[in-house]
């Protein structure tokens, strides 16, 4: 996928402007300056009321260190890398220190969880210092997640251990290189304590190095910021966060009115539609989709336990607490995301004064994801438009292929363009470059080797008939194809060698990661199917919440 240009000229920027030392930056504090503070100042777990957010501290801790930089967001954001691990950096973004500008905050939120109404939830890990405006002239909120507790953080500790860390500091970063609208992070901190954490909820709890992260994203506002004020009836905050939101981050809608309001509701709506489309195309799954995990700018937010498909299979959950209902399964994420945006709709109400408008509204997710989706398939496969019954067919035979002899998703697409084209080639040369993305002896049967076969001269006769430079072909399906993703194994390596102190698995993948769609020989060994070990080890095919 070619970056817009408003993306290319940013990246230009990130090169060229010189950053500043972290003491130099200038903080703002727009969402504090808008919205009502909670006039009760006590750090202690209850309910908010009348408020948009809690001024809170972080919570100091005891050696902080950065164990990873990401050079191109301090670029984006105009902050020099630090010079030492140990210096301001560390003390800032460990939550040690608060400089000059910075006011730090909890926002409240609630949200749907698991489908039910769960009232009041809001940050209760994560303290956002400040924004920051960066070298590309946008506005940047940088939260720490991890941070200690607030008034939001009912009976947990407000920390988060190192794995969860590692996960949400990789794949935001990784998302980002394969064009997914998401949050970033700039780094990630060992604070040098530990954290105790049930990490199966089977009764063993154990200490684990805790770590804090520095996410980064124009606003981190969820869909549960306006639920929460719906829900407890506080529609002079709901209009002023609103009001907020649409004049900081969507200015092109112009002064916020009902019809605004509307139209809004619209364009998130549509933003999430493609973000949701291109989980899909890459094989992400959130893996809590809970309505205080999605975001009002659309970005994927809120890493938790989430996971990659290895082997096709929309059921696929990696997030153990979902086993059972698989809720939040793969093949279940755009349903999913329409139901969030229901419940948005419900809690914008107020501001329309009529729900009618946003119904219609509503009809924009569906539209935007089925072209969108319609769209990536085409690129996916390497077909100019993949359109009418016939081409619906041959998609669908496609992922039910897939689907019933375990093949890996990534590396099947990626082969795709490497078919033979020739009508002469016999079955053995057509089916050859997808072996590798075969999970079980199965796949190597020759019942399934023929359906394969066949398949496949069904799909190269209609590539055929598009006609076309198959150079030309390539280059587009591999745009659309990353070679190299997260894979659940992998990040799981990256965070067993920082354990032991070892930050140079973590620095491989990320250069890796950075450049998905590439041809990088050198890193094949990343782009190879998950080994058999990795079938059932935790952390690399089941994760459960307890970040
Ligand atoms: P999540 O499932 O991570 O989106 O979190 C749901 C809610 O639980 C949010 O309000 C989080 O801030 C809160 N939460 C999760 N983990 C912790 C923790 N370790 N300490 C305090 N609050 C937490
Ligand atoms: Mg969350």
């Amino acid at each position: 996928m070619s970056p817009a240009p408003q993306t290319r000229r940013a990246a230009a920027l990130e090169q060229d402007a010189t950053p500043i030392p972290l003491s130099e930056v200038v903080f703002e504090n727009t969402l504090v300056a808008a919205l009502p503070a909670d006039p009760v100042l006590d750090n202690r777990p209850r309910q908010v009321r009348h408020a948009a957010y809690s001024r809170v501290d972080p919570t100091p801790v005891r050696e902080p260190r950065i164990l990873a930089w990401a050079q191109a967001v301090g670029g984006r954001l105009g902050i020099a890398h630090p010079e030492s691990p140990l210096g301001l950096e560390a003390q800032v973004f460990g939550g040690n220190k608060v400089l000059p500008g910075m006011k730090p905050y909890a926002a409240r939120y609630g949200g749907h969880q698991f489908g039910h109404w769960a009232g009041q939830l809001g940050d209760g890990r994560a303290i956002t210092l400040g924004e920051v405006i960066g070298h590309d002239g946008s506005r940047y909120e940088l939260q720490l997640k991890g941070a200690g507790r607030t008034p939001y953080s009912r009976t947990a500790d407000g920390r988060a251990v190192l794995r969860s860390s590692v996960r949400e500091f990789m794949c935001s970063e990784a998302m980002h290189y394969l064009g997914v609208p998401t949050t970033r992070a700039l780094t990630l901190v060992g604070t040098g304590e530990a954290v105790i954490r049930d990490m199966f909820y089977d009764g063993n709890a154990a200490p684990e190095p805790g770590a804090i992260v520095c996410r980064v994203a124009p606003t981190f506002v969820r869909f549960g910021n306006f639920q929460i004020f719906a829900a407890q009836q506080e529609p002079d905050l709901l209009k002023r966060l609103a009001d907020y939101v649409i004049t900081t981050h969507y200015p092109g809608l112009g002064a916020p009115s009902p019809d605004v309001y509307t139209r809004w509701f619209e364009e998130i709506c549509r933003r999430t539609a493609v973000t949701i489309a291109e989980w899909m195309r890459v094989g992400f799954v959130h893996g809590v989709m809970n309505t205080d995990n999605m975001s009002i700018l659309g970005l994927t937010i809120d890493y938790g336990p989430y996971g990659w498909l290895e082997g096709y299979e929309p059921g696929w959950t990696p997030n153990t607490t979902d086993a059972e209902g698989r809720r939040y399964c793969y093949g279940n994420q755009p349903q999913i995301a329409m139901w969030n945006l229901v419940q948005l709709a419900n809690a914008l109400i107020p501001l329309v004064g009529d729900k009618a408008p946003l119904e219609q509204a509503l009809s924009a997710y569906g539209e935007t994801y089925t072209r969108e989706w319609r769209r990536m398939l085409s690129e996916k496969f390497g077909i100019v438009a993949i359109e009418g019954e016939e081409d619906d067919r041959l998609v669908n035979d496609a992922f039910e292929l897939l689907q019933d002899v375990e093949t890996d998703m990534t590396i099947f697409f990626r082969a795709l363009a490497n078919i033979p084209l020739n009508e002469a080639a016999d079955d053995s040369a057509l089916v050859e470059p997808l072996r590798r993305a075969f999970y079980t002896d199965e796949a190597s049967q020759p019942e399934h080797l023929s359906r394969m076969a066949e398949w496949l001269r069904r799909y190269t006769a209609r590539v055929r008939s598009d006609g076309g430079a198959p150079d030309a072909r390539i280059e587009r399906m591999n745009r659309a194809n990353p070679k190299y993703v997260l894979r659940n194994y992998l990040a799981q390596l990256a965070i067993d060698a920082l354990e032991q102190g070892d930050a140079s698995v973590i620095d491989r993948l990320m250069r890796v990661l950075e450049r998905p769609y590439e041809d990088q020989p050198e890193n094949d060994d990343l782009a190879e199917r998950r080994p058999e070990w990795a079938r059932n080890r935790p952390g690399c095919s089941a994760l459960s919440c307890s970040s």
